[in-house]
């Protein structure tokens, strides 16, 4: 049996490294863009949107995930956005958030770039305000061609102060991390950060990681646990200290289960692994939601709870002084229980 509660782990100081910004659109907030905007959805009730958010894999989800985003049109809809999602940060502790974005599922049915990024990034700078410091990352769709992907980066240039990092997403079946080399490349040089969505179970997952590590050179890997069919990738992951987001809910929703095992695993063998959420309003399951299932279904300790919290500061793109206050603050929190 587990020995940590509820609200321990609510409690705890930590960051969100993998949520998708349009992962969190919560069917209130879905309606009523719609009727600000005047787009018929095709669901009039809070239940009906809810029914809407059904899948059993990835692309299935995806089906669903990518045409919701209509509502979001005008600078105003991603600032709310991103500000709903910020108060859920704030009652979950989230003390620090990197927050994905896919700026081609908007600039592709005409929304003006400027409008996604400059709503978002106000959300996050009035995010310090609840308490939740907040950074943004633009991610490319791999489902696209690498031209899309280096215009949009293109586009971004002028706001590129406004970036912390760099990320893939979207349908990964022959859509491998090496399709992107060349833009990739250019990010690194430029001196973005970079990760990449290594999803679970795919077809080839191991090459992709492998892509993604050794070609690619990222610092994080979201998702990523199949690395442990490769012991030689598990032990370069280690000595460099890559970072892996895990999202066990929606593990359960795409996969037949969480790989709270392999997350374990990963954790027991001195990685730097962390929990997060993905896409919150679709699973039902912010951050604390996700620790807490790991944590019963998997009979995790206190010890695993608060490594997991550190290593969501270590691996957070955030200068070391910045890590050690909020690492402190964990400690803190723990001492003073
Ligand atoms: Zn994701």
């Amino acid at each position: 049996m587990s020995n940590v509660t509820k609200e321990f782990i609510v409690g705890i100081p930590k960051a969100e490294l993998h949520v998708h910004l349009e992962g969190t659109l919560e069917p209130e907030l879905k309606l009523e863009l719609a009727k600000k905007n005047g787009i018929d959805i095709g669901q009039k009730t809070i239940e009906e949107v809810r029914q809407s958010y059904e899948f059993d894999s990835l692309t299935s989800f995806l089906g669903v995930y990518y045409p919701a985003m209509e509502v979001l049109q005008k600078e105003e809809d991603f600032y709310l956005l991103a500000m709903d999602y910020l108060k859920k940060a704030k009652d979950n502790n989230v003390k620090y958030a990197e927050l994905f974005f896919d700026p081609q599922a908007h600039t592709s049915r005409g929304v003006p770039f400027a409008d996604v990024i400059n709503g978002y990034y106000r959300a996050a700078k009035d995010g310090v305000a609840l308490g939740v410091e907040s950074h943004l990352i633009m991610c490319f769709l791999r489902d696209m061609s690498q031209e899309s992907a280096i215009e949009t980066y293109e586009q971004m240039l002028p706001y590129g102060d406004k970036i912390i990092g760099i990320g893939l997403d979207s349908d990964e079946r022959k859509n491998p991390p090496k399709k992107f080399a060349d833009v990739f490349a250019r990010a690194k040089e430029d001196g973005f950060n970079i990760t990449m969505h290594c999803d679970i179970d795919q077809e080839n997952s191991i090459e992709h990681i492998r892509q993604a590590l050794l070609e690619i050179g990222v610092q994080r890997i979201d998702h990523g646990t199949n690395i442990l069919e490769d012991a030689k990738l598990v032990e370069y992951a280690k000595e460099n200290g890559i970072g892996f987001t895990c999202c066990p809910v929606s593990n359960s929703f795409v996969t037949e289960d969480m790989k709270g095992k392999e997350i374990l695993e990963l954790l027991h063998k001195g990685l730097k692994v962390t929990v997060n959420s993905d896409d919150p309003a679709y699973f039902q399951s912010y951050i604390s939601d996700d620790m807490y299932v790991l944590a019963t279904k998997y009979n995790l300790e206190k010890k695993d709870i608060i490594q997991l919290a550190k290593n969501s500061f270590e691996i957070a793109w955030i200068p070391a002084e910045k890590k050690n206050e909020y690492i402190d603050q964990i400690d803190a929190y723990v001492e003073n229980l």
